[in-house]
């Protein structure tokens, strides 16, 4: 009897169990749909519906056939608010039962009267606040009467909201060593940290979606800066010269990276560039020589990364490399982009393979580090300050393709000899300045050369003795070194 009573139970509850999935799938099939289906994000590794998980979303009418389960999520719901000291979580739902939990970043400080609500901690006091946006919103204009090294900035103050940290407000406050800027900040602006030398630690909200020119320019101390996900634009100059920074994480939101935008970022010793950013200015990553790892993400348009190098796709131009690249040769770089190794002081040796014909204006400037580099017979022009400052390179192969030589190319170098092939016709001025170690220039054609102070060699003076590797070092580094030098015939 009582196994019977069991027996029932059970097939009672087994029938509700199909009833129950049933039903649920049943509602999956009538919703009206405010969400669009998800497809488990989890690739059914959870186990649940399995069959669903190689199935694509069914997005359109299948007439009777039950499409396999697609989870439907609904909208986040918080279920606990983040606290300046406890994190808070999310949730959400699909019909199925399926639930997905996220935790919350922390809030920032509620204040009230300067005291943060929750945590007790004191708002810094004597900042200067300026009204702004028709003066309902506060602006943090300047440090003031602070005498605090450790920042916090306030909320609100005088019952309005603090949005922004103007232009030029903490420039050169070298003492401060860190800033916890309020949630309800939108904006940061131009130079706002500029020089803040001591600062150690800021904490940028993800709130804030503007960041200004040269906000953290200088600011040599700071170990990490969280740039906040929705920031668009990492603008010129923002984070140039923090030296100490090891590692920055660019968010995906980023669509350009200004020139100099890492300016001088030495302790960065990897970037990875987000598939959203199509544009990178000139010097952006310029003098960062600690730099051993260059990564694009492969769905990016516009850039991508082999060998340590990052290029501009379409255009083929190598446009950053660091000490531990190695040039592709499999055809995909035809140009040395201007600057693209411009402070690489770590780079010892490199080969310029042949499918590149043009090396950029300072492409190898101050690689103090470069002892040996091999061009390849295709290049055609070297371009002005290519290898100034390369105090480590004394001899270099210049290849019989080439015709021109931009000024300075070769200018506080270590060169002792060189050889001009009959190739070049065209050298700029300060070509070889300031190369003391320079004892021989042999020009393979000495014959037909005119200098001119200016570019269209108006009021050219002819130059022999050029067959003698002395006078050559002699006119090129003092006598017409400041000369563009032309060869006819
Ligand atoms: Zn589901
Ligand atoms: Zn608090």
């Amino acid at each position: 009897m009582k196994h019977k009573f069991l027996a029932v139970i059970m097939a009672i509850a087994t029938a509700l169990c199909m009833a129950f999935s049933v039903t649920a799938c049943g509602e999956k099939g009538n919703e009206t749909g405010n969400n669009p289906p998800v497809v488990d994000p989890s690739g059914g590794e959870q186990g649940n519906q399995g069959e669903g998980g190689t199935q694509k979303p069914d997005d359109g009418e299948q007439g009777e056939t039950p499409a396999p389960h697609v989870h439907s999520f609904g909208e986040w719901k918080v279920t606990k608010e983040s606290t300046c000291k406890e994190a808070g979580t999310k949730k959400r739902s699909c019909a199925c039962g399926e639930k997905e939990t996220q935790t919350l970043p922390l809030a920032g400080h509620d204040f009230e009267n300067m005291i943060c609500k929750v945590c007790g901690i004191q708002a810094s006091l004597g900042l200067e606040y300026t009204l702004i946006n028709e003066d309902k919103e506060y602006e943090i204009s300047g440090l003031g009467d602070c005498k605090d090294t450790d920042l916090i900035i306030t909320n609100n103050y005088e019952g309005a909201p603090v949005t922004s940290i103007g232009d030029h407000a903490f420039e050169l406050c070298s003492k401060l060593t860190s800033i916890t800027i309020p949630d309800s900040v939108i904006t940061i602006g131009e130079m706002t940290f500029y020089g803040c030398t001591s600062l150690i630690s800021i904490t940028i909200p993800d709130s804030v979606t503007s960041l200004g020119e040269g906000a953290f320019y200088g600011c040599e101390g700071v170990n990490s800066i969280d740039i906040p996900d929705n920031v668009t634009e990492i603008k010129a100059y923002s984070f140039s010269r923090c030296g100490e920074m090891t590692s920055i994480d660019i968010p995906s939101s980023v669509t350009s990276i200004g020139i100099s935008a890492f300016l001088g970022c030495w302790g960065l010793t990897s970037i990875d560039i987000p598939s959203s950013v199509t544009l990178i200015g000139r010097s952006a990553f310029t003098g960062c020589s600690g730099l051993m790892e260059i990564k694009v993400d492969t769905k990016n348009q516009t850039y991508h990364a082999k060998d340590n190098c990052l290029i501009e796709t379409h255009s083929q131009t190598l446009i950053l490399g660091c000490k531990t690249s190695k040039i592709p040769d499999d055809g995909s770089v035809t140009k040395i982009g201007d600057g693209a190794f411009d402070g690489c002081s770590g780079l010892t040796s490199i080969t310029i393979p042949d499918s590149v014909t043009s090396i950029g204006g300072d492409a190898f400037l101050d690689c103090f580090g470069l002892t040996s580099i091999t061009i390849s017979n295709n290049v055609t022009s070297i371009g002005y300050g290519a290898f100034q400052d390369c105090k480590g390179l004394t001899s270099i192969d210049i290849p019989s393709s080439v015709t021109s030589i931009g000024n300075n190319a070769f200018s506080s170098s270590g060169l002792i000899s060189i050889t001009i092939p009959n190739s070049v016709a065209w050298i700029e001025w300060g070509t070889f300045a300031f190369c003391s170690n320079l004892k021989e220039v042999h020009f393979e054609n000495p014959n037909g050369w005119k200098v001119s102070r200016n570019e269209d060699m108006s009021d050219a003076k002819a130059v022999s003795g050029l067959d003698d590797p002395a006078t050559a070092v002699k006119y090129l580094t003092d006598t017409y070194c400041w000369n563009y030098w032309k060869r006819e015939g």
